[in-house]
């Protein structure tokens, strides 16, 4: 009875406000909501099978991804694992660029259930003991109003009852612009900009980022959470990059 009541009602709210893919604006089917439409879905571009097991870099060969990428192998890195839902092309990058740059934080859900469903087929997947996203410096969340690592990190959170400190990690120093710089200068751009308000307790921590491209922001974020008492550091974000882009 309030099965049917429910299904009645659910098909009412259809019918009146029917549901739309974010991205395209396609009508969705009845039931569905907040997700991305089969045609966005299918624009997405999974990471290869060849990637580096720490980074996630995709490799340009196919065969042999069971070793780690140069850099990792220089120096490995503060981090155990990096998951992306894929690649920063197609559909993933025009709802990323729409979610962080024009304001539509209502992408904060679909884009969230893509990312917990990448990091949930992992095998030995555990939900983190906590969830952290990259912050912006004060001045750079004034100018954006809103951080849009933090609201991926909520809607990450809910589900698995893992909290998501807002003030944990912060961003103590504003840096320069990262775009056109070189993976080392992003490095040395991002030296000491990061710091803990508290101590970790050895805590096992999830990272949130929304794009990862040469890793200068999550390696510097990973080291502070290390040295201020994580037991272990993963990465999740929306799309991996290459290094050259
Ligand atoms: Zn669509
Ligand atoms: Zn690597």
């Amino acid at each position: 009875m309030l099965a049917t009541i429910r299904q009645q009602f659910s098909s009412l709210v259809d019918l009146l406000l029917p549901s739309t893919c974010p991205l395209c604006s396609t009508r969705l089917g009845s039931g569905h909501h907040d997700t991305f439409c089969p045609d966005c879905l299918s624009g997405i571009t999974p990471l290869p099978e060849a990637r580096c097991p720490l980074c996630a870099l995709p490799f340009i060969t196919e065969q042999g991804s069971a070793h780690l990428c140069g850099e990792c192998l220089r120096k490995r890195p503060p981090f155990s694992r990096v998951t992306a839902v894929g690649i920063y092309d197609g559909a993933l990058r025009s709802a990323i660029h729409r979610f962080k740059y024009q304001g539509a934080i209502d992408l904060d859900q679909p884009l969230a259930d893509l990312l917990r469903q990448s990091l949930e087929v992992a095998p030995d997947f555990n939900p983190p003991d906590l969830i952290i996203p990259v912050p912006l410096h004060a001045s750079r969340l004034r100018e954006r109003t809103y951080n849009q690592s933090l609201l991926l990190a909520r809607k990450l959170g809910r589900p698995w009852g893992v909290p998501v400190p807002t003030r944990r990690l912060l961003r103590i120093r504003p840096s320069e612009t990262q775009q056109g710089l070189s993976a080392s200068a992003r490095h040395h751009n991002l030296k000491g900009a990061f710091a803990l308000s508290d101590p970790l307790q050895g805590e096992r921590v999830l990272l949130i980022d929304d794009v990862m491209t040469t890793g200068a922001t999550v390696h510097e974020c990973a080291r502070a959470l290390r040295a201020g008492g994580a037991s272990e550091v993963s990465v999740a974000v929306l799309a991996r990059a290459p290094r050259h882009h």
